[in-house]
Parts: C-alpha cells; sequence; structure tokens
C-alpha cells in the first residue's frame, strides 16, 4: 500500500502500527540498535523541501531495519537543473526501488509519483497538503503518554491555513477518538473549514478544558508574495504564543517542529516538563520504522511480503 493520506489507513491499521512502533522502540534501547527485517530491500528518501526530523528519521529507521537507504535533495540533484518530477521518479525507477519517501512543495505530488512507480510512496509532506506521519507519530507520542486515545481533549493552535500537519492531525485524531478542536486568528484559518467539520475557536479561552496543546509553526516560507495573515510575528507572539503563564497545571505541548522560540512558544515553555515535543522526535523514529514495516506488509491484493519484524 501507499501511505498518501492519514484517511488510507483504518483505526486497525493505526493500532498495527503502534504495536509495531512498541517493537520498534524497544530495539532503539539496544546497544545494537539494527534488525535485519528489511534487508536486501531499497528505500528512496527524495526531499525537495527542507526537513530536519523527518529526513533523519526516515534515513535511520530504514538504516535500522537493514534496507539500503539512499537520499536525494532538490539541490545537488538533478531537479535543480530542471528534470521534471516525474522523469526523476522514472529514472530512479531503473533502479527497482521498493519504498519512494518523497516530500515535496506541491499539493498532490505525492499522489502523482505512484502512477510512475512500483514502489510503495510514501508521503514525507506535501505543500500545505498533507502530513500523514506526522499525525501518526504525535498519535503515538500521545498513546505513550497518555495510555488511551479515546477522550482525549486536543487544542490545535495557530497557522492552520498553511499547515498540512493541522489536515492530516483533524483526521487522524478524530478517527481514533480524540475530541479535537482548532484554536486561533480567523486570518489563519483556510477557506472551507466548515467543511472539516471540526470547531473552530477564535480566542486562548478556548485552551482551558483541553489536555494537550499542539502549537503550529507559523509558516512564513509559504506566504511568499500574498499579504501577511498577521501584522508581525510579535503581535502574534503576545497574543498567541504559550508561555508556562498561560498554560493550566498538568497540560501538555506538543509542536511538530522546528520550533521558533519566541513567537508560537516561549523557551522556557519548550524546554520545560509540559513539552512532549522531544518525546514526539523519539516516537517519530519508532513509528517510521514501523511504517516501512507495513507499507511493504501485505494488504489485499498486494505482495510483495516482507519477513515478520523482530524475528
Ligand atoms: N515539520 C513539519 C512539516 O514539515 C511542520 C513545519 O514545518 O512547521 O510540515
Amino acid at each position: 500500500m501507499h501511505l498518501i493520506s492519514i484517511d488510507d489507513l483504518s483505526t486497525a491499521d493505526i493500532e498495527t502500527l503502534f504495536r509495531l512502533s512498541d517493537g520498534f522502540l524497544e530495539v532503539a534501547s539496544r546497544p545494537i540498535k539494527k534488525v535485519p527485517t528489511l534487508r536486501g530491500r531499497t528505500l528512496i528518501n527524495m526531499f525537495f523541501e527542507a526537513s530536519t526530523r523527518t529526513l533523519t528519521s526516515f534515513e535511520l529507521a530504514g538504516k535500522r531495519l537493514s534496507a539500503d537507504v539512499v537520499n536525494i535533495k532538490a539541490s545537488g540533484s538533478s531537479v535543480s537543473k530542471g528534470e521534471s518530477l516525474k522523469d526523476t521518479i522514472l529514472t530512479l525507477e531503473s533502479y527497482r526501488p521498493d519504498i519512494l519517501v518523497m516530500r515535496h512543495d506541491k499539493v498532490g505530488a505525492c499522489r502523482m509519483a505512484t502512477r510512475y512507480t512500483n514502489a510503495r510512496v510514501v508521503n514525507a509532506g506535501d505543500g500545505s497538503g498533507e502530513h500523514p506521519t506526522q499525525c501518526l507519530l504525535d498519535l503515538y507520542s500521545l498513546r505513550r503518554t497518555y495510555g488511551s486515545l479515546e477522550g482525549l481533549k486536543v487544542a490545535i493552535v495557530g497557522d492552520v491555513l498553511r499547515s498540512r500537519v493541522a489536515r492530516s492531525n483533524v483526521f487522524g485524531f478524530r478517527k481514533m477518538g480524540i475530541d479535537v478542536r482548532l484554536v486561533g486568528p480567523p486570518t489563519l484559518m483556510p477557506p472551507g473549514i466548515e467543511q472539516w467539520d471540526v470547531p473552530v475557536y477564535d480566542d486562548l479561552s478556548a485552551l482551558e478544558d483541553v489536555d494537550v496543546v499542539y502549537l503550529l509553526r507559523m509558516q512564513l516560507e509559504r506566504a511568499k508574495g500574498t499579504v501577511p495573515p498577521v501584522p508581525s510575528l510579535r503581535e502574534y507572539s503576545r497574543i498567541w504564543g504559550l508561555s508556562p503563564q498561560r498554560l493550566r497545571s498538568g497540560q501538555r505541548v506538543m509542536h511538530p517542529g522546528p520550533i521558533n522560540r519566541g513567537v508560537e512558544l516561549t523557551g522556557d515553555l519548550a524546554d520545560s516538563a509540559p513539552s512532549l515535543i522531544l518525546h514526539q522526535v523519539e516516537s517519530g523514529l519508532a513509528v517510521r520504522m514501523g511504517i516501512l514495516y507495513h507499507v511493504l506488509a501485505p494488504h489485499p491484493g498486494e505482495g510483495p511480503l516482507v519477513e515478520e519484524p523482530l524475528a
């Protein structure tokens, strides 16, 4: 199977991924952090947009599963010479990769890639479209922290307009029984938000009764050439920035990274106990190992088989 949207997975698939991730988390605690599960398989990470966490964790995930891993970035590849996405994928297809993990600045680019490859395609972020593996690692981080997801209350705060994380998380969190709401200035909510069928608030008082505040990064790099949706970052952080004083005792904070200290949250909050930000990163490696296994595992009408992990 491909993993393009969080909607490609059922709740049973997500539970299977949690079970796999538990095993892979245990592998990460061993002195030798490697299992032979994907020996002989080829993973190509194609990153046409900047990334730290996602690329590193997919690269490590592939290596810890013993796959052959190749990383391609737009700068330094033929993409910078004008090669089209189709031609890049057809070229790489000659190497018969098993999995293509792809990040691209255009919505739908990963779905398009599935037309030109026999490999399983994993969406590692497509423009302001989706980021399903971020959603899965966030769910896993919450599951490790709270034990159960059902009935948990989460507020997603900030730049929903350009956030692929918000889109995947609203749908994925709700699928797993989480009570999710969006909070932020109306100018940072996308047109047609009513169709998401999720409560939207424009005041931080909507955070009072939630268990988790999930902060989004202000994605100004996607705002180029448009009217800025907020007057200034200083103004944004004054009204919407989270500090320890704005958090109720017991509440936790999440963020997909990279964080902007002093914009979405204060530096002392990022470094404090309620922050799950590094826990998310740790969860991400185990989850991405699980994803690489899961997309190659047999699904109805599909091969090929891979060995049971951790055998
Ligand atoms: N790292 C996340 C993403 O790639 C969030 C962000 O960049 O703000 O979408």
